[in-house]
């Protein structure tokens, strides 16, 4: 998809809708969306990616956890950037990972069930390609990851 200027709550919405199925009925989805923030240049279908990444991630955690609980999609403005935070209420990343969960190929996955590359591809679109930034805070039950992304044209 090209370059353009998107609407992200319509992307995150659209990524919801898709993974409505996967995310289930036990776990509640919370959009805690600020309508204040514009329309920002990006790749549509890339960002999705991301927000698939994450959002899988986080039901996956949810269900290590029991597989009840909370996501929640917030977005806010902040002075120069817009935030698009995924929050869920799993039993968060071990400290002993947390330096390594951005590795290409790097999962505490079972073997078949996880590539290790989400992590590593969302960077990849986030940081390399948006030169947006992409960071986690997480304690037991409470894991944010954050995506930050600039509000002009990051692009020449
Ligand atoms: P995969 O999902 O295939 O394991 P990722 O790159 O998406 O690969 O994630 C790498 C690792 O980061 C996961 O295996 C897990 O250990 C950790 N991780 C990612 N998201 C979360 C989360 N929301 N809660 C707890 N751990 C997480
Ligand atoms: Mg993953």
């Amino acid at each position: 998809a090209p370059y353009r200027v998107v609407d992200v709550h319509e992307l995150l919405d659209s990524t919801l809708l898709m993974l409505s199925g996967k995310i289930g009925p036990r776990i509640e989805v919370v959009k805690d969306y600020d309508r204040s923030v514009p329309r920002v240049p990006a790749y549509p279908g890339e960002l999705n990616q991301v927000w698939t990444n994450l959002i899988d991630n986080a039901v996956s955690a949810i269900g290590d956890a029991g597989g009840e609980g909370t996501l929640t999609v917030r977005t806010a403005l902040e002075p120069d950037r817009l935030l698009v935070e995924f929050r869920d209420t799993g039993p968060g990343v071990p400290e002993d990972v947390r330096g390594r969960i951005f590795d290409p190929f790097f999962t505490t996955k079972p073997v078949g069930q996880g590539t290790g590359l989400g992590l590593d591809i969302s960077w990849r679109i986030v940081v390399n390609k948006h030169h947006g930034s992409l960071e986690v805070r997480s304690v037991p039950g409470d894991t944010r990851f954050q995506v930050r992304l600039p509000l002009t044209a990051a692009e020449p």
